[in-house]
């Protein structure tokens, strides 16, 4: 290096000046080079980082827009009721005036006032008054003003005017409302904003200005401090006890003049800060030609009443579902039960909260009643005549009713025969823990025993005790049975299996519970059949599983519920009260499943059938009172001991029903009025059975009439001498006498 520095002065002597100008050229070039270079770069890296931020940032918010879901505002009107509805069994799909859905029961949160208000009736000046003090531009702009949202992005950031509703369109705001998604700071308040752009772009694409002005209009909020009112409809109705529709131009711009702040500018709390908007609001009009001079001047002068109540009979929305509603009916109780729980599983939350949200409204539950049954029922319930059977103390009786369709739907139920005044009582049929007496037999034993063939319909049974320990350790003949003129006996005869199970003798199932084993027939209960009332002691024990006599009892509900497998091929379903639920939106958070146990095949559970309408068929039946004339009908009657219970279960082809009577504190019923159950099944469901004629259960294909042996209760052969006529499964057929 040193060398080279050297010689280069001397070369350099002769060409001075040039060399002079070269350098400064080359300097200034080199120079402009380099600057050009970074420039360059600076530029390419501010170009490609912009392409990556705008790439990223249009990933971001394509992302968002997928996952933003559309904003519906046909929904909205009901956005302070939630709506229990049912099935219209009158709905024809031709008739356009034909509803499938009626209401059948409306919860209003009385906390938040609201009222819907259709377009038409709101006054042209009552809209202009907000449209005019809210955005001047609604009808020319396709949802947001650009330059306001601009100064919305900042003022995000640098609350300039912290609190004001910074550059949102009346699109914008009815969609804050309707959704709920309020303000926030820092990237949360973009985020929202970017949403709320989206949701309003789609929200114009789709809607008429009409239509977003009228839910805007039932969605602002215009309460006070004390009271949360919402929409032009409440509003007009608690501040100046009016219809929107009759509202004044004044009335009106003190309506739009609270927009901004309605607790701090309502005219009833803030009556000056009122008018001083009201002017502004009246302004606004008049600079828009909306309004005349005169009307502006009439307008300011006005003296405006303020009312401060609600009284929604003056309202025109003053309907089935605003008025009030009374006390819920058992059906309601257990529907609004389900509803809180399958909420409360939806949204993660606890009942409690599950219930306010339902309350806070907007839900649509779908629900399983035959509201005609329910009615039926009711009044069936509480008519004194049905229970003058029962002479001693008649108006004292309880009842308690259910009834339900084969997938598990509850169609009605009656929780007790009073008049029912306050919601949300104790149900008898769904939370009494009563005992279902010999009802149990074919559930606990004889469908168990049918199932693993252990007996068919004819198999031939001694009337005689099983030998059991008692409590004392010692041998017992057990059980004795009822019979219908008092005492137990055992004839020591031989019956056919359908004939204990009609005569409901109490020996046959003892046998059958001894070789199933008592534990067996307690986990087929609880397993197979869904009934969780019993308790540990009843599992060791043979009086719950034979006789219905268990420790505490079960909830006809129970009952009831598992005697479906009769009707349906064996199939056990949930009870439930509700097939699907809405939000406010319409999106259904919650659908009945068609899940069901197959708890006995389906033919063991037509020999059931079978067996079981001999009970009502059979001369010697002890629900014979109950045959009905044009339906099959599968039945079991059923009495603890003591007589303090009485039970009823039914299958129709239709639907599963029971009934239970008996007195509180566990009162016995007067010998001599026991065998009424089947008379009162008949009085409240005879009816109803029977409304669409003519119904048979379906037989299946594995199960056939055949005639049996009455000497050994085997299939018949042809040199058999005595037969009689039975349903067997096709797969015992192969069983046949020898004689
Ligand atoms: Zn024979």
């Amino acid at each position: 290096m040193e060398d080279k520095k050297r010689v280069v002065p001397d070369r350099r002597k002769g060409k001075r000046r040039k060399r002079k100008v070269n350098t400064a050229l080359g300097i200034i070039s080199r120079v402009l080079k380099t600057i050009g270079t970074v420039v360059l770069s600076v530029f390419l890296i501010v170009i490609i980082t912009s392409c990556i931020f705008a790439t990223v940032l249009t990933i971001y918010v394509l992302n968002f827009a997928d996952t933003t879901s559309t904003v519906s505002l046909d929904r909205v009107a009901e956005s302070n009721i939630s709506r229990f509805v049912y099935e219209n069994p009158d709905y024809d799909e031709k008739d356009p005036n034909s509803q499938q859905y009626n209401l059948y029961y409306a919860i209003r949160n009385n906390s938040k006032h609201v009222l819907w208000a259709d377009i038409e009736n709101i006054p042209q000046y009552t809209q202009d008054c907000f449209v005019y003090s809210e955005d001047e531009r609604f009808y020319q702009h396709d949802g947001i003003d650009f330059k306001r949202t601009l100064g919305a992005f900042v003022n995000i950031f640098l609350p300039i005017y912290p609190g004001r509703q910074g550059g949102s369109t009346i699109t914008q705001q009815t969609i804050k409302n309707v959704t709920g998604d309020s303000d926030a700071a820092g990237i949360k308040g973009i985020e929202r904003k970017i949403r709320e752009i989206f949701r309003t772009i789609n929200v114009e694409r789709v809607n008429r200005k009409e239509d977003i002005l009228q839910c805007y209009l039932n969605v602002v909020p215009l309460g006070t401090y004390k009271y949360d009112i919402v929409g032009v409809q409440a509003a007009a109705n608690f501040y100046f006890g009016k219809d929107v529709k009759d509202l004044t131009l004044g009335e009106s711009a003190s309506l739009a003049a609270m927009t901004t702040a309605p607790a701090a500018y309502n005219p009833l709390e803030a009556p000056k800060e009122n008018y001083v908007r009201r002017k502004v609001c009246l302004n606004k009009l008049l600079e828009n030609g909306a309004i005349s001079d005169d009307e502006y001047d009439e307008a300011l002068k006005e003296n405006i009443k303020i009312v401060g109540n609600f009284d929604y009979s003056s309202a025109s929305v003053y309907d089935d579902e605003t008025k009030d509603q009374g006390p819920t009916d058992y059906f309601m109780d257990e529907a609004l039960t389900e509803a809180e729980d399958k909420i409360a599983k939806y949204y993660g939350i606890s009942t409690e909260e599950a219930s306010a949200k339902l309350n806070g409204g907007g839900f649509t539950v779908y629900t399983t009643v035959d509201k005609n049954m329910q009615k039926t029922l009711e009044t069936n319930m509480q008519n004194a005549a049905n229970f003058l059977n029962y002479p001693i103390e008649s108006d004292t009786i309880l009842s308690a009713a259910i009834a339900v369709d084969y997938t598990g739907s509850v169609k009605a139920v009656v929780g007790g025969r009073g008049t029912k005044d306050k919601s949300r009582t104790f149900n008898i049929a769904t939370q009494g823990k009563r005992s279902p007496g010999s009802c149990i037999k074919p559930i606990a034993s004889y469908a168990p025993a049918v199932e693993s063939n252990l007996v068919t319909w004819s198999t031939k049974i001694k009337d005689e005790p099983i030998v059991i320990k008692n409590a004392q350790g010692q041998n017992e003949k057990w059980p004795q049975n009822y019979s219908e003129t008092g005492g137990g006996n055992w004839s020591g005869k031989y019956m056919f299996t359908w004939q204990m199970l009609a005569q409901s003798k109490n020996t046959c199932p003892a046998q059958l519970v001894q070789k199933l084993t008592p534990e067996y027939c307690f986990n087929f209960l609880q397993e197979k059949l869904g009934i969780s009332t019993m308790n540990e002691n009843d599992m060791h024990n043979y009086s719950g599983v034979t006789v219905g006599g268990f420790n505490e009892g079960l909830h006809l509900s129970e009952v009831v519920g598992a005697y479906m497998i009769f009707g349906n091929g064996g199939r056990k379903y949930e009870l439930s009260y509700i097939n699907y639920i809405e939000d406010a939106q319409g999106k259904v958070i919650y659908e009945k499943t068609d899940g069901y146990k197959q708890a006995i095949s389906d033919d063991t559970a037509y020999v059931m059938n079978r067996m079981m309408q001999q009970v009502v068929n059979d001369s010697q039946g002890t629900g014979r009172n109950a045959k009905l004339i044009t339906t099959d009908l599968v039945a079991k009657t059923g009495t603890s001991s003591n007589w303090e219970d009485l039970t009823f279960v039914g299958c129709t082809p239709d639907f599963v029903s029971g009934i239970w009577i008996g007195y509180d504190n566990h009162k016995t019923i007067p010998t001599g009025y026991y065998k009424n159950s089947d008379a009162l099944w008949k009085a409240m469901f005879g009816e109803l059975a029977e409304a669409e004629p003519n119904k048979e259960f379906d037989v299946p294909d594995s199960v056939q009439k055949a005639y049996y042996c009455t000497q050994t209760g085997l299939i018949a052969s042809k040199t058999c001498r005595t037969k009689a006529e039975g349903w067997f499964k096709t797969s015992q057929l192969g069983h046949v006498c020898n004689h």
